[in-house]
């Protein structure tokens, strides 16, 4: 029954993102065929029908990222796992946040030193951390502090009451948080943030997709996701993923000298 429930509420949410996808997709395919119907027409201008073909390779790229979205809520089975460098990883969404998040917030990022490479689809990842980031902005009302930060996090068997809560196999993490200082959540909103299609948000503006999306993303890629939050005091979502098996052990790099230039 509790598979047939996930199973329900999973196509209930297929149906929901169906209308936003049928939308992105559409874009993309007017691009598609307005690239196409000019290369038809324009066919004498070699340097313009490579340009246009160019956008059309690049619409259908976008298109297929699109449907690449639904699969993965679908079938939770196109991830694609690699090593992420984390202060890359941050660095890069510092910047996309601070032009999507307006002025008003500030965002920070903190990495703990030598934190290693993490293992995860990064774009996903990144998909996450804007969902989560835009959760933040909601409940800070556009203004407030944003904090990004990264830790090495040795889990041992029953060990950690967040990381045992979460139901944590031992093992090493990154454990990736994102604080805001926002409205927070009381108990009962805690309890149910992770539920697919629990939103308290007014209708048209809240999916109640966000967190469970994220939660399912962690648990995926063999992490966990924890909420710790409290009404005044704000929120922290802190996603576990697992660290990268480190890389075959490099022979000593051989510098090769200069050849003289034979002439
Ligand atoms: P949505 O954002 O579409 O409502 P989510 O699953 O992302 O869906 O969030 C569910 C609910 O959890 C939100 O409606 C809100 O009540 C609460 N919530 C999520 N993130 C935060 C946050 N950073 N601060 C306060 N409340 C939050």
């Amino acid at each position: 029954a509790q598979a047939r429930l996930a199973q329900a509420q999973r196509m209930e949410a297929l149906g929901q993102l169906a209308g936003g996808i049928a939308h992105d997709f559409n874009n993309v395919l007017q691009a598609v065929q307005g690239g196409a119907r000019l290369i038809a027409s324009d066919a004498a201008d070699p340097g313009r029908v490579r340009r246009l073909a160019l956008m059309v390779v690049d619409a259908a790229s976008r298109g297929a990222a699109v449907t690449r979205r639904l699969l993965t809520f679908a079938r939770r089975a196109d991830l694609r796992a690699e090593p992420v460098d984390v202060a890359d990883l941050l660095t890069a969404m510092r910047e996309i946040l601070r032009h999507t998040l307006g002025s008003g917030i500030e965002v920070r990022v903190q990495v703990a030193p030598n934190v290693p490479a993490l293992l995860a689809d990064r774009g996903q990842l990144e998909t996450v951390l804007v969902n989560l980031a835009a959760n933040a902005r909601d409940a800070m009302g556009g203004a407030g502090v944003l904090t990004l930060s990264a830790i090495h996090e040795a889990v041992a068997n029953g060990n950690g009451a967040a990381a045992g809560a979460a139901g944590l196999k031992a093992g090493a993490y990154v454990r990736l948080s994102i604080a805001d200082t926002g409205v927070g959540m009381d108990a009962p909103t805690l309890a149910r943030a992770t539920e697919p299609f629990f939103t308290t948000k007014p209708r048209g503006q809240g999916t109640g997709l966000g967190l469970a999306m994220a939660r399912g993303f962690a648990e995926q890629s063999a992490g966990a996701l924890t909420i710790e939050s409290a009404p005044g005091f704000g929120t922290t979502v802190r996603l576990w993923l697992p660290v990268a098996p480190s890389e075959p052990v490099a022979p000593a790099p051989h510098v090769a000298e200069p050849r003289p230039q034979a002439d």
